[in-house]
């Protein structure tokens, strides 16, 4: 296929004007290359692609946000490429999404990385672990860190590409029928807290619990649970948590700043046009913006309406819980490094990050929370 430079084409012809469309029309069906060698420009091929996803159909701005990303990359394509969104069991369970992808049932999935740390135990890095990293120093570490190439070569393995697409932002420590007021309470505890942070319960003595969000209402109601963590103000308040438990901790120890995730099959990627690799990429991040946008301005307008509205009362979780909390989580950290070689490559990249993430943040914004925004 012969490499055609449009910017000349277009001078040389005496049609400087004309539509992109009929210089397409022109060039016949040859095939346009990108300096790499993939597929270039409008080649008129259509894409009807199918996105399974991890949450409840239309889930307040998870889902939402999900709609809004296939519309801009329909409108960014012209209508090209057109993705319709399913809601978790609608087209596959919402946990089998990742196999769904990978085996190209579906071409897009969207989830969290740590719901597939059974098949990869790195995957949980990219979503969150607990004491983590916070949604801006996640992204410093994915876009700008090296994150994002680790995250690319496990995936990989599994024929699938990833993308950040959405982040929750520091999450709450969850709804209590029980005060917390040392380690000693948190024995016998049984919550509702999925997995790396409910190993580290497990550790302090407490029984977490796994259960779907649709059954949480009425297991916390019926004392089957004795807690439970679900996301922040926003997402809390609609599961009606208020109405039913005493006290809402604070912070989000074991959930910092989750990364959503958009993973595509690989193969089905690698064969797209380069301008639709570029829109799709560009849509996966303008939503990872968005989503975390307004996850900050729904959960400030909902924590001041449960707070005024609700009564709710806030708790902080005492130091000398979290510091015994951040024990059993490094113990559990060397468990699973010890035992997989990839997650001590990822960790390595991921600690050493959040380190030097940390010594900057203790001199902005730390100072910033405490001295210009107490
Ligand atoms: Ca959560």
């Amino acid at each position: 296929m012969k490499k055609i430079n449009r910017k000349n084409f277009l001078k040389k012809t005496a049609l400087g004007t004309v539509a992109l469309s009929t210089v397409a029309a022109a060039c016949g069906t040859s095939e346009q290359t990108s300096t790499d060698g993939s597929p270039a420009i409008n080649t008129g091929k259509k894409y009807r692609w199918k996105m399974v996803t991890t949450w409840p159909p239309n889930y307040p701005i998870i889902g939402e946000g999900l709609e809004k990303m296939a519309g801009w990359i329909e409108e960014m394509s012209s209508g090209r490429m057109k993705i319709k969104v399913y809601g978790g069991g609608e087209l596959v369970p919402p946990l089998e999404s990742f196999d769904a992808v990978s085996s190209g049932t579906a071409e897009m999935g969207h989830g969290g990385a740590y719901y597939w740390a059974g098949k990869a135990p790195a995957a949980q890095f990219f979503a969150s672990v607990p004491f983590g990293m916070n949604a801006q120093q996640m992204n410093a570490w994915l876009v700008s860190g090296g994150g994002l190439e680790l995250w690319r070569e496990l995936y990989a393995k599994f024929n699938l590409v990833p993308f950040p697409c959405g982040n929750t932002g520091v999450q709450m420590g969850g709804w209590f029928n029980k005060e917390i007021n040392s380690l000693a309470d948190l024995k016998g505890l049984k919550m509702r807290i999925p997995g790396f942070g409910g190993k580290v319960l497990e550790k302090a003595g407490g029984s977490p619990v796994l259960a779907p969000g649709s059954e949480l209402y009425t297991n916390l109601e019926r004392g089957v649970i004795d807690a439970t963590e679900w996301i922040g103000p926003f997402h809390d308040y609609k599961m009606g948590f208020q109405d039913i438990a005493k006290y809402y901790y604070s912070p989000g120890w074991h959930e910092a700043g989750t990364t959503l995730e958009l993973f595509i099959n690989k193969p089905k990627f690698d064969a797209l046009p380069k301008d639709l690799q570029v829109i799709i990429e560009t849509a996966s991040l303008r939503c990872n913006n968005w989503m975390l946008s307004e996850i900050e301005a729904q959960n400030s307008l909902y924590l001041d309406k449960l707070i005024k509205e609700k009564n709710v009362d806030i708790r902080y979780f005492p130091d000398e819980v979290l510091d015994q909390l951040r024990v059993y989580t490094d113990e559990i950290l060397a468990e699973i490094t010890a035992s997989d070689p990839f997650a001590k490559k990822v960790y390595a990249s991921f600690d050493e990050f959040r380190q030097r993430a940390k010594a900057w943040a203790a001199v902005t914004e730390k100072v910033f929370y405490n001295k210009l925004q107490k």
